[in-house]
Parts: C-alpha cells; sequence; structure tokens
C-alpha cells in the first residue's frame, strides 16, 4: 500500500470494488529486474496486466513484451514498442495469427512440437523460434504443469525441424511455475537446456537464446526472496551449466512485475453464521472469483486482507464473494483469519492485487461488472 494509493482512495469515494495500481511501483520493478540480472532483456508478460498506462510506462524503460494473441501484440504496439521487442510466446496459435502478426513485423515465436513449427514455417518464413521444454512447477503456488512444452528430446527433433524448414532455431524456453518461491528451480531446467544446446550443436545447429520465463513472485501472506537473490542464484546455474559461453538470456516476467503494484479496495457486504455453534464466521465481500480474484481458485494465491481492526482480535472466517454461485468462495478449507471487530458495509483492502485481476474478470456474472482499475 503506497501514499499515493491512499491518497487516491481517500480523494476518490465511489462504490463498487476498484482496483489501484500505482506506476511508481511497477517502475521500480522493472530497474529491480533489470538491475538483478543485467545481461537479460525483459519481456514482460502482457497477460499480468495490459492496461495501456502499464504498457507504456514500460515501453518508454525499454523493456520488451511477452504476448499470447494478436491483441496483445496491438496492445504491445500501441503502447509503443517496436515488432523487434515482441515476442509471440504463446505455444498455441492459429496460423493466420502467425500470419497476421508476420505482417505487423513480429519476427520471434514460442513452438513445443513439430505441427506449430510447420504452421510457423508456412505463415512466417525465417522466422526465430524458441522450443518450449516441460518444466514441473514444483513447489509453485500457481503451477503451470503439463499444458505448455515438450520433453528435452523432444524439444531437440522440433527446433531441428524448424532449422531444416529455414526458420532460425534460435533458443529455448521454460516455466519454472508462476510465484515460485524458490530461485534454485531454475537450476534443473538450465542442466536440462545446457545438453540440448550441446547435443544440436552436434547435429550442426547452435542455439543462442534461453527464455527463463516468469516466476518471479509477489509478496502475498508469506515473505518471499528479493530479485537480487533470484538474478544470483540464476546467473550462478547459468555458470554452473553453460561455463564462459552463457547465451543471451531473457526473462517473462508478470506477475513480479506488476503484483504488488496494485491494491483493491472492496467491500463487506454481510457477516454471518450458518447455525448457532457456527465457529467460523462468513464474510462475503463485493468482490469475489468472478470480478477479480480468480486467482483464489483451489486457495491457491492467498492474498493479504487490510481492514480498519486490524489492531483488535482475529477469528476465523470464510471469505466468499458477492455472486450466486456456490464455487464464488475465496477461502474455505484455510479459514481466513479477520477482526471479530470487522463490520457489514466495511472497507477492506486486498493487497498484492496488480496481477491477473482486472483480466480475469468476468464481463458480468450476475449483473457484478468487470473489476474497475485506475493506473496513477
Ligand atoms: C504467464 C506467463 C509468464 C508470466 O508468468 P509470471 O509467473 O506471472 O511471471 C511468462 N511467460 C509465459 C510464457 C507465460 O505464459
Amino acid at each position: 500500500m503506497t501514499d499515493r494509493i491512499k491518497e487516491f482512495l481517500a480523494r476518490n469515494c465511489e462504490d463498487g470494488p476498484r482496483l489501484v495500481v500505482d506506476l511508481d511501483v511497477v517502475r521500480e520493478n522493472y530497474l529491480g529486474f533489470a538491475g538483478a540480472l543485467p545481461d537479460t532483456r525483459v519481456f514482460y508478460a502482457v497477460k499480468a496486466n495490459p492496461a495501456p498506462e502499464i504498457l507504456a510506462l514500460l515501453a518508454g524503460l525499454g523493456s520488451c513484451f511477452d504476448t499470447a494473441s494478436l491483441t496483445e501484440i496491438e496492445q504491445a504496439l500501441a503502447a509503443g514498442a517496436t515488432p523487434d521487442r515482441i515476442s509471440f510466446g504463446n505455444t498455441i496459435k492459429k496460423e493466420k495469427d502467425i500470419a497476421r502478426a508476420y505482417a505487423l513485423g513480429i519476427r520471434l515465436f514460442a513452438v513445443d512440437c513439430e505441427a506449430e513449427v510447420e504452421k510457423i514455417a508456412r505463415a512466417a518464413p525465417g522466422a526465430k523460434v524458441f522450443c518450449r521444454i516441460l518444466c514441473d512447477g514444483a513447489g509453485a503456488e500457481w503451477p503451470l504443469s503439463r499444458k505448455f512444452g515438450c520433453a528435452p528430446d523432444m524439444a531437440a527433433r522440433v527446433l531441428e525441424r524448424a532449422h531444416a524448414l529455414g526458420l532460425v532455431a534460435h533458443g529455448l524456453s521454460f516455466h519454472v511455475g508462476s510465484q515460485q518461491p524458490n530461485p534454485r528451480m531454475w537450476d534443473r531446467a538450465l542442466k536440462v537446456s545446457a545438453a540440448i544446446f550441446r547435443d544440436l550443436a552436434e547435429r550442426g545447429v547452435q542455439l543462442a537464446m534461453i527464455n527463463l520465463g516468469g516466476g518471479f513472485p509477489a509478496r502475498y501472506l508469506k515473505d518471499v526472496p528479493a530479485i537480487k537473490t533470484y538474478g544470483q542464484t540464476i546467473f550462478r546455474a547459468l555458470r554452473r551449466h553453460f561455463g564462459n559461453r552463457i547465451p543471451e538470456t531473457i526473462i517473462e516476467p508478470g506477475r513480479g512485475m506488476v503484483g504488488n503494484a496494485g491494491v483493491i479496495q472492496a467491500e463487506v457486504v454481510l457477516i454471518s453464521r450458518k447455525s448457532d455453534e457456527d465457529k467460523s464466521r462468513w464474510v462475503y465481500l463485493d468482490i469475489g472469483k468472478f470480478n477479480g480474484l480468480a486467482e483464489t481458485m483451489d486457495e491457491m494465491i492467498r492474498y493479504p486482507i487490510r481492514t480498519a481492526f486490524d489492531d483488535d482480535a482475529l477469528g476465523p472466517c470464510v471469505v466468499a464473494g458477492p455472486s450466486c454461485d456456490s464455487v464464488d468462495v475465496l477461502y474455505e478449507k484455510e479459514p481466513y483469519l479477520l477482526p471479530v471487530s470487522l463490520e457489514i458495509g466495511a472497507k477492506v483492502l486486498i493487497e498484492g492485487t496488480g496481477a491477473y485481476t482486472t483480466t480475469y474478470s468476468s464481463v458480468g456474472f450476475n449483473g457484478f461488472p468487470p473489476l474497475k482499475s485506475y493506473v496513477i
């Protein structure tokens, strides 16, 4: 919670949940990444928060952009990024979207199988491709599991095929899982990557780049290591596996770039109990899974919730959203402690909500509008 956000909320009273993002924090985060990994280009993962003000700030600071769709490519271009600073990083793309991206000047594409390589060879001849390798996301609070990437031996084949089809087999990528609290998780993926580099070099294909992905955490309830620690640990792993022939590297932070820059102000709509014996209070907010807090799915992301009564005694609560869907419960398996003095109508601040909130909110389930957002 920054003073600028506090002042904004005090000056602008209005009903309904709203996100306020402080650009000063985004700038600090960008400079933090650039300083922690000085020889690494930053590709901001646009999906985390595509607000035009955020993209324009980052474009001005020299950031590149990782995009997943034509719309995100257009958003990055509109913010001032040139096409050489944009990657089409989704491994699942329609061929006509690849062609359109190519026409817009995009030359860097992600793949994880030969069928996607063939699409790119047809629709974006001569472009650079990097192959995503599977990474189990162990330890991450929002793991990305098996949907993206292929096994290491297949990655070598995919890139060999790209080379044969006239594309530039540029490198490898992986993602250690979002909200990854352990900087050592990059080590194993880099070891596997180095083996693929050697294997392909023997077959006459020289890779140049490693995309280290995202995964850099935002601080929620638990402390997380500083970005400096990630930078040092990753650099040591690069040295260990590549010696003094470290390839070009890029990172794709999303959550780590904007998560801690945003605060949602919400309101307590109802506090009740389900029976006279009920030990937990049910606290219903005007925000839930369908209008901004989708990442509470399976109670994976636990946001800090601040109230004006935080010095009072705490008691266990089930926290739920306002919609008429029973999955719209934020925290129940692990009850959330809130002040016993919390009242209906009280405002609460949900911290660490700059990433993966606005874009995840539905167009209007139950008539609750998408999350309002202010970037200051
Ligand atoms: C979502 C995504 C990211 C950003 O991940 P964070 O954990 O938010 O940093 C980076 N790269 C790719 C390919 C992604 O899909």
